[in-house]
């Protein structure tokens, strides 16, 4: 149910197909991100449009509203939000440690305020858990204690440590209620007639996947990596706490260092999605990513192509009759002019932030597809030289 094949490799980039209760999904992907059960401004069909297979939604942003509660009343996450293929959801872990607000941490869990409606709540490894296991996404992430960027090393230890207590906690409270699951469906099973809850079945199949964490701290995160790795047998594993402030260079040169010790498991690093770094990421043998960008950007009129980004409200593109993209296949790039897309933006026109958002989506889901191709071909070297040489030097914005 949640096997990984790589099916070929070039260097340290490598493709493979990783099988979810929900589907398949095809690796290197670009999981866009649906913080409150939508991916901003997207229908699922745009984003089956834009070929997405694997979606990330916030536990933190649906457990303060509308609660995993009514999620699981309106049949648990993928019915709640009209996508049936696989799904992910974070922890909460890195919106308390971010979000504003006061918050108070200690071993238990974290105390934190809802920005909705400035509620005192909790969240501990076990509620993490619970609430994800009702939410039903087919891939459910480990509690973490997130630091910034520039943590000192015995500010990045405690948090790695801290995070390693919390993943034997999460681990353990996935396996009560898989089997507790697992013992009420049998009971069900023996008095027919009786429906087994869609959500229930989902949730059965679910898989928990670790954070390792360890800032900056090479050391740190070998050892975090050694000891997550005594914890259990994963499906896979995250690399989160990069992408929060450190230069890029340091983000890269952590990848490098700890590939050739990564087990043979799906690798999601956390919140990274700007095309360069995707590319630069699977260069050093990362699978999955997910960010914001591609839909924030787009809302804000700025979209990535293959000659650099664009920004579309410019008055170069008043009267421009091309495409966004000429080699996109996208509603946006197959039906509008850039003139017309800086109209929209000019006007303040909904169907702007749309269209931007689903070619900015469909871009690095094309990027991961192009990536795969250039693996298979056991040339990722030359093609990813040939694509920072356009994509770098040659942008409008
Ligand atoms: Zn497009």
């Amino acid at each position: 149910m949640f096997e990984f094949k790589i099916a070929a490799q070039s260097g340290a980039a490598r493709t493979g197909t990783l099988t979810l209760p929900h589907g398949t999904v095809e690796t290197p992907v670009f999981m866009p991100v649906g913080t409150q059960g939508t991916v901003r401004a997207l229908s699922p069909n745009d984003l089956r449009s834009a070929g997405a297979t694997l979606v990330l939604a916030n536990t933190y942003h649906l457990h303060v509203r509308p609660g995993e509660q009514v999620v699981e009343k309106l049949g648990a996450l993928h019915r709640f939000m009209g996508w049936d293929r696989p799904l992910l959801t974070d922890s909460g872990g890195f919106q308390v440690f971010s979000l504003e607000g006061s918050r108070r941490l200690d071993e238990d869990g974290v105390e934190f305020q809802s920005h909705v409606d400035g509620s005192r709540r909790t969240l501990t490894p076990e509620r993490a858990t619970e609430i994800q296991w009702v939410l039903g996404a087919d891939i459910a992430m480990a509690f973490d204690h997130v630091v910034p960027g520039g943590a000192d090393e015995a500010t990045a230890r405690d948090a790695m440590e801290r995070t390693l207590r919390w993943l034997e906690r999460c681990g353990k409270r996935h396996e009560e209620l898989r089997a507790s699951y697992v013992a009420t469906s049998l009971r069900r099973k023996s008095s027919p007639g009786e429906n087994v809850q869609r959500s229930v079945v989902a949730s059965c199949n679910q898989t928990l996947w670790p954070i390792l964490q360890g800032g900056t701290h090479l050391a740190l995160r070998e050892e975090g990596l050694r000891r997550i790795l005594d914890l259990g047998s994963w499906t896979g594993l995250a690399i989160g706490g990069l992408s929060v402030g450190e230069p890029k260079p340091v983000m890269y040169a952590m990848l490098e260092h700890l590939e050739p010790k990564l087990p043979a498991l799906p690798r999601y690093l956390m919140g990274v999605g700007f095309p360069e770094d995707l590319v630069a990421a699977v260069e050093r043998g990362v699978d999955l990513f997910d960010c914001v960008a591609p839909t924030r950007n787009g809302r804000n009129g700025s979209a990535f192509t293959p000659d650099g980004p664009v920004n579309i409200r410019n008055a170069e593109h008043r009267d421009d009759v091309r495409p966004l993209d000429a080699s996109c296949d996208c509603e946006t790039c197959t039906t509008f002019s850039r003139g017309y897309l800086r109209h929209l933006f000019m006007a303040e026109e909904l169907l702007g932030l749309r269209l931007l958002s689903l070619h900015n989506v469909r871009y690095l889901i094309r990027l991961a597809g192009e990536m795969r191709d250039a693996i298979r071909r056991n040339a990722f070297g030359p093609w990813a030289v040939e694509w920072r040489r356009r994509y770098l030097h040659s942008g409008s914005a």
